[in-house]
């Protein structure tokens, strides 16, 4: 198959962000990695956005709302230790992006959107992408998604006031919780791992994310 122009321009400029993203040490797990080569970030991004998407800042996407920069995605995507067995829930569907990366190390992934619009947006995106193995749900995540519990690992990809016990309940033990945590413009993201003996929590650092909405 010939590849159009375009096409290649975005293999360029993805090989690029990767490179840097291994760089930087955002990057590090060799199956990861190779998500990030392949995944097309830039079916994710509005239309008129798609030049941009490869570059490492979060950029607009309908409602409002943003697609968090590559960096930030890699680094979430490292501190849930993805496993081919796993069951995800994540709150925040937005783009999809996410979910995508996601979607190829994991076996299966909830994704909850508050916005039916956006959600719609994800699932076109995700289809764009190939990918059947994530189901995008339009609701309040703050609530979980009790149907399909319990999950293997929650990831929450807006910023939000408390670890809900929704999430915690729905998360089987053994298990681990990614979430930026505070209401500021700048929150913490905090790991919570689920063990027999209680839960561990880690603070991991600054971060920005929109907040949850109910
Ligand atoms: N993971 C996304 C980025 C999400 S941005 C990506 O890869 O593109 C945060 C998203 O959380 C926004 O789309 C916003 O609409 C959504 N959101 C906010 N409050 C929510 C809630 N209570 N439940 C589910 N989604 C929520």
């Amino acid at each position: 198959m010939i590849e159009s122009p375009e096409a290649l321009d975005f293999t360029e400029k993805r090989e690029h962000m990767v490179t840097t993203l291994i760089a930087n040490g955002y990057l590090k797990t060799e199956k990861i990695i190779r998500v990030f080569l392949q995944m097309p970030r830039h079916f994710f991004v509005s239309e008129g956005e798609r030049g941009f998407a490869y570059a490492d800042y979060p950029m607009p996407i309908p409602g409002g709302q943003t697609i968090s920069a590559p960096h930030m995605v890699a680094c979430m995507t490292e501190l849930l230790e993805p496993k081919a067995t796993d069951k995800v829930l994540e709150i925040g569907a937005g783009s999809g992006y996410q979910a995508a990366i996601l979607s190829r190390l994991v076996k299966k992934i909830y994704t909850v959107e508050i916005d039916e619009n956006l959600a719609e947006f994800a699932r076109q995106n995700l289809e764009k992408a190939k990918i059947t193995n994530v189901e995008v749900i339009a609701g309040d995540g703050s609530k979980g998604h009790e149907v399909a519990k319990p999950y293997d690992k929650v990831i929450v990809t807006c910023a939000t006031p408390e670890i809900f016990d929704s999430w915690l309940k729905q998360l089987k033990t053994g298990g681990i919780l990614l979430a930026p945590v505070g209401e500021g413009f700048y929150q913490e993201l905090t790991r919570i791992k689920k063990t027999r003996k209680g839960l561990e929590k880690a603070a991991l650092g600054g971060c920005a994310f929109v907040p949850l909405r109910r």
